[in-house]
């Protein structure tokens, strides 16, 4: 059986501002929608978008798994669409593959243990300022537009418009939150806290890919452009835990967008933090 030891925890707070307007797909049965055909995510109690830490980790996992060209080896679907996703299945890929060690692995035949998942994302809600803003201006629902497209079939050029909810530009989603646990393993050969903290630095990849990408639906039409704004990263140790008094946590960096999160010395400052 594997020891893991948690070393600390360092967490990502912000918000995310939409660039472009944002679908994020709720259900369409669940709400009473006003008949239009893709419904956004909605809070059931306000009734208010937000974004589901789920839809954050999983388009950053995604662009990060195309950006390290990652086996596409687990089915998740075997019926067309197929859909099929990276996940190491031995312990010696798992120990060389910072996707799996970042999000998780699913126990597998060639993994004797459950490994641990060492990012949290957590759902960020509509701001009370774009909530107050949103309030006093006229959108087609609650918080959101509605976007019409129009698909023309190529011969007879019948236009088949389709309508889709969307948040719109200017948005702010928060407080974002991203905990990125730090742990030595037994099962790791070297057993390093720098090989740890080198692995936050896939969280900041995926969050700069995300920026360049799109979240949501819709991103190859435009939507989905996001930004993080009001980024403050902190670490707490495992001896903050035990004593909050006598060992402080400790600031890393801030600033707004990924770019000013990046180029920090991460490993001299956590390392330092860990001793304190
Ligand atoms: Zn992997």
């Amino acid at each position: 059986m594997a020891s893991i030891q948690l070393q600390g925890k360092i967490f990502i707070t912000g918000e995310i501002e939409t660039t472009t307007g944002l679908h994020i797909g709720g259900s369409a049965g669940e709400l009473d929608i006003g008949g239009v055909d893709n419904p956004v995510i909605r809070n059931p109690l306000t009734r208010e978008p937000y974004i589901p830490g789920s839809s954050l980790r999983g388009k950053m996992r995604s662009l990060l798994d195309r950006h390290f060209n990652r086996s596409l080896n687990k089915p998740i679907r075997r019926n067309p669409p197929r859909v099929r996703v990276h996940e190491c299945d031995r312990l010696a890929d798992y120990n060389e593959c910072s996707v799996c060690q970042v999000f998780g692995v699913a126990p597998a035949r060639g993994m004797e243990d459950t490994m641990p998942t060492r990012l949290i994302v957590r759902d960020a809600l509509l701001t009370a300022e774009t909530r107050d803003r949103f309030d006093n201006i006229d959108t087609d629902m609650p918080y959101t537009e509605v976007k019409t497209e129009v698909a023309i079939d190529r011969i007879t050029s019948a236009a088949t418009p389709r309508q889709n909810e969307r948040v719109p530009a200017e948005a702010t989603f928060g407080p974002l939150e991203m905990v990125h646990s730090l742990y030595t393993l037994d099962t790791d050969p070297t057993g390093s806290v720098d090989r740890e903290i080198a692995l936050f630095d896939t969280v900041l990849t995926g969050m700069e890919l995300l920026e360049d990408d799109y979240l949501g639906g819709s991103g190859s039409r435009g939507s989905g452009k996001i930004a993080f704004r009001k980024l403050k990263v902190i670490f707490k140790s495992r001896r903050h835990y035990e004593d909050p008094r006598s060992v402080p946590i400790t600031t890393l960096a801030h600033g707004d967008g990924v770019a000013a999160l990046r180029g920090v010395d991460y490993q001299s400052q956590i390392s330092d933090a860990i001793r304190a």
